[in-house]
């Protein structure tokens, strides 16, 4: 029979706001993105942003910047205000 897998715990990166499974929090704390080496967090914000972000909310407070395109593996991938680089 099929069952969420409750235990597992789901973290933002706080950078490309991709989202990762860990077993635990602490795990999740711990890990850095694997895409932009951003800080995954598992917070209970972050869980709301990651519920928002499913929902298909594209600006909200906690979002440190304006997005367009989202997904859990790739995280943003359209954003409305382009980080300059150089
Ligand atoms: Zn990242
Ligand atoms: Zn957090």
């Amino acid at each position: 029979m099929e069952q969420t897998p409750h235990e597992r715990k789901r973290a933002l990166c706080q950078n490309c706001l991709r989202v990762r499974f860990f077993d635990s929090y602490d795990e999740a704390t711990m890990a850095t993105c694997d895409i932009c080496d951003g800080d995954m967090c598992a917070c209970d914000n972050c869980q709301e942003a990651i519920e928002r972000l499913e929902r298909g909310e594209r600006d909200f407070e906690s979002l440190t910047r304006p997005i367009l395109g989202w997904s859990a593996e790739d995280g943003i991938t359209e954003t409305g205000n382009p980080q300059r680089r150089h």
